[in-house]
């Protein structure tokens, strides 16, 4: 049964993920009142991007949170690197950037939204819908002013003055708002596990293992091995399974000799966790009345761990270019502009094109038929080129500030 919702809300922001979580954020510091909707009843799902980077901790110090986040548990990851024969070149070098955080933050993404959540939820212009799962857009006169939702109560309608859509890389909203990605072509597809992380291991940080073509991805999360291995897109899991999981517990081991004890906890191809890999983007934004951001406007392949990063910038330029339009609306009833949602695509475009564009690149040197490692950077190396990489990793294009006062100074 269709109920009519009680309230309104000047900005409904769809998706609790980090660019969602952290516009919703934004937002209700400068007084907007904001409702963040989330699908899923917590924020617990494994396999995400866990990385805070130095770009997203820079923002958070303006709002006096870097400190917060940092009583967290989290551990501190200075480099990524490549091995291959056993011998270790750095990729990326993030503790030679002169900088506050030269790090790569490590905190499960769960506990990193529940932070943020955890902080928009002291501004009481700000609204929390766990369980809650949007599934149409409302529109008057072609323009769109809120949306429809589901929760264990039944269907909902909420009046918006805008509708952020940051519903992560298969929007339900840039579906009903008749948007449509242009998907770039992408040679991998990856499959995920955990093993568990002994003492007696190589503290790694973030490495690369390469042999023969094949790239094992292991990543330190302090009490386990967050591991990853690339496979060639289509018909790689099907190969994966012809070969069994055997087969897929040498590749391993060939690739990090130290993880034999351990394999066996690798149950069966079944149990990998398959990542659809995907790079795609859409050419328009925003239509009247909505605007799509993070993931939804630009699905990031794994390359890099750039993703979260990304979301959390398209954040804060739409917070930056939105709040006084928002204000305005909630002040006057005054809609928001094309050409203020046209500004936020305008930011964000070409720090997402050349990320993307690098991503594609890397990715491209294995089909030309180059080696695994001239492709993952080996050879950026621990001096200026590493130091390179670390910013283009740790910043992208054209980092993000807070520029609004509202926002810097926004007390609850
Ligand atoms: C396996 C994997 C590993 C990754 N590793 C990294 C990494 O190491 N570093 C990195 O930076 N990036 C990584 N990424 C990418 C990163 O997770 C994303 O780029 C980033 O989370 C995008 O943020 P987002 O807020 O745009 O979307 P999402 O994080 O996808 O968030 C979207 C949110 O919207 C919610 N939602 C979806 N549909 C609805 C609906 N109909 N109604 C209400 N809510 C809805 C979802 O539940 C979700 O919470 C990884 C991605 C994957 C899949």
């Amino acid at each position: 049964m269709l109920e009519p919702e009680n309230r309104s809300t000047t900005a409904c922001v769809v998706g609790g993920g980090p660019a969602g979580a952290m516009l919703a954020l934004l937002l209700a510091r400068a007084g907007v009142e904001v409702t963040l909707l989330e699908r899923h009843g917590d924020f617990l799902r494994d396999f995400r991007g866990d990385t805070v980077h130095p770009a997203t901790l820079d923002v958070l110090d303006q709002l006096g949170l870097a400190g917060k986040l940092h009583t967290r548990p989290h551990h501190k990851i200075g480099s990524m690197g490549l091995i291959r024969a056993g011998r270790r070149s750095e990729l990326a070098d993030f503790r030679r950037l002169k900088v506050k955080f030269p790090y790569i933050t490590m905190i499960g993404q769960w506990d990193f939204l529940d932070f943020i959540t955890g902080e928009a939820a002291r501004y009481p212009n700000f609204r929390l819908l766990m369980n809650s799962s949007f599934h149409d857009v409302l529109r008057t006169d072609g323009r769109v002013c809120g949306i429809r939702y589901r929760d264990d109560d039944g269907e909902h309608e909420l009046p918006a003055g805008l509708v952020i859509g940051a519903d992560g890389r298969r929007s339900a909203t840039r579906a009903a708002a008749g948007l449509r990605p242009r998907a770039k072509g992408v040679p991998i597809d990856v499959v995920l596990f955990r093993l568990s992380l002994r003492d007696s291991d190589p503290r790694e940080g973030i490495t690369l293992r390469i042999d023969g073509g094949d790239i094992l991805g292991l990543i330190d999360r302090g009490s386990y091995w967050q591991s990853f291995v690339e496979i060639p897109k289509g018909d790689g899991i099907r190969a994966l399974r012809a070969a069994g999981v055997e087969a897929f517990r040498d590749k391993v081991v060939r690739l990090a000799p130290f993880l034999a004890d351990r394999v066996g906890e690798i149950e069966s191809i079944d149990a990998l966790s398959f990542l659809d890999v995907r790079v795609d983007r859409l050419r328009r934004w925003h239509v009247p009345g909505m605007l799509i951001i993070g993931d939804a406007a630009h699905c990031m392949s794994p390359v890099g761990g750039v993703g979260v990063n990304l979301a959390v910038q398209d954040a804060v330029a739409a917070a930056n270019t939105l709040v006084e339009p928002l204000l305005g609306y909630q002040r006057e009833g005054t809609p928001v502009s094309r050409s203020a949602l046209a500004a936020v695509q305008r930011r964000r475009a070409l720090p997402t094109t050349v990320i993307q564009l690098l991503q594609r690149a890397a990715l491209r040197v294995d089909l030309n038929g180059a080696t695994a490692e001239t492709r993952s950077g080996a050879g950026a190396g621990a001096g200026p080129a590493g130091r390179l990489m670390g910013r283009m990793i740790g910043y992208g294009i054209r980092p993000e500030r807070v520029r609004d006062d509202r926002i810097l100074n926004g007390t609850p």
